[in-house]
């Protein structure tokens, strides 16, 4: 039986992990893909404090190292649903392994938000992805598109710059919600493209991308492309513990800023929470948060 179990190795999970070993627990972390969560499609991260600059890669590999080495167990688990049985949790994964633990971390995150293009998923993975720094290289001399005006597409962008032929980069709005500085230096490279007021309608081509329709201020045009970057935000995926835990409309885990849900022994941390500020710094504060509470809640 575990003290804690976190579901999530992202910044929150790692970070909840780091306090609550240091409060001396016994401490799993549950992760179904890669350590360091969606901070490993970042190919750079800046606005780390006391990071000048790193891969969001390395960064995640730090936290995975630091819990370790504080002593957090991980498995590679994906989690399909928690039963609480009144003192403790039993946590059910995909291929049939159980864990108990006597309080839950929900740290799961949130996933790339889809276009709704038609034919987006068949072409996933032949010139349409949601990672720049995982499939990016896939389309060395190659003209892509990335769509998106957050931060995230703008560093897709530059990242896609360095290899790419061309980079077109299409937002739906007449100017970005990402951070003015990179727009400056995307807006500085002879090779990137803004298309702004523009939303994709189709995807074009037989087995693979050959190419986008796009509609711009009203009028149809065609871009030939070998890959797409969708970055269009991210949606969080926490309808499995929907009977744990309150969902607010867009499927955020209810919690205020004590992390606390409506179960008892049951807290909640990171991009999965309901909240405004969704940032790497503030799912690292959640996952301190929610570890200390979920260790006052143990020695209650
Ligand atoms: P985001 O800031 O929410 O931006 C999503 C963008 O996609 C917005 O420009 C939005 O347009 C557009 N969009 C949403 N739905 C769309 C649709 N159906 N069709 C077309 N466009 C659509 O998401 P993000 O860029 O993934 O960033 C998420 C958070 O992580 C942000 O707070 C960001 O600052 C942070 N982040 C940090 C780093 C870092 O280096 N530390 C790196 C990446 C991201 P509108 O503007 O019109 O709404």
């Amino acid at each position: 039986m575990y003290d804690i179990i976190i579901i999530g190795g992202g910044p929150a999970g790692l970070t909840a992990a780091v306090y609550a070993r240091r409060a001396g627990k016994r401490v799993l972390v549950l992760e179904k893909a890669a350590l360091g969560g969606q901070i490993t499609w970042s190919p750079k991260v800046e606005n780390f404090p006391s990071v000048a600059s790193i891969s969001g890669t390395e960064l995640g590999d730090r936290m995975a190292e630091q819990a370790m080495a504080q002593g957090a167990e991980v498995e590679l688990e994906e989690v399909i649903g928690v039963e609480d049985c009144g003192e403790y949790k039993r946590v059910l994964c995909d291929f049939g392994a159980r864990y108990e633990g006597r309080a839950i971390i929900l740290a799961t995150g949130a996933k790339p938000r889809m276009l709704g293009v038609e034919r987006e998923e068949e072409l996933v993975g032949a010139g349409v992805g949601y990672c720049a720094v995982c499939d990016g290289a896939f389309f060395k001399g190659l003209p892509v598109a990335v769509n998106g005006g957050g931060n995230s597409a703008l560093q897709d962008a530059m990242l896609l710059s360095e290899t790419s032929s061309r980079v077109y980069l299409i937002h739906r709005r007449d100017s970005f919600r990402g951070e003015e500085k990179l727009v400056e230096a995307l807006r500085a490279k002879d090779n990137v493209e803004f298309v702004l007021n523009a939303s994709i309608t189709a995807l074009l081509g037989d087995d693979e991308l050959r190419g986008l329709r796009i509609v711009q201020n009203g009028a149809e045009r065609e871009l030939a492309v070998d890959g797409l970057f969708v970055a269009i935000g991210h949606e969080p995926d926490n309808a499995a513990f929907a009977p744990l835990v309150e969902l607010d409309g867009r499927g955020y885990a209810a919690a205020g800023e004590d992390c606390l849900t409506k179960t008892p022994g049951v807290f909640v941390a990171g991009d999965c929470r309901a909240k405004k500020v969704h940032q790497l710094t503030t799912a690292v504060a959640d996952g301190a948060v929610a570890a200390l509470a979920a260790c006052a809640w143990l020695d209650r």
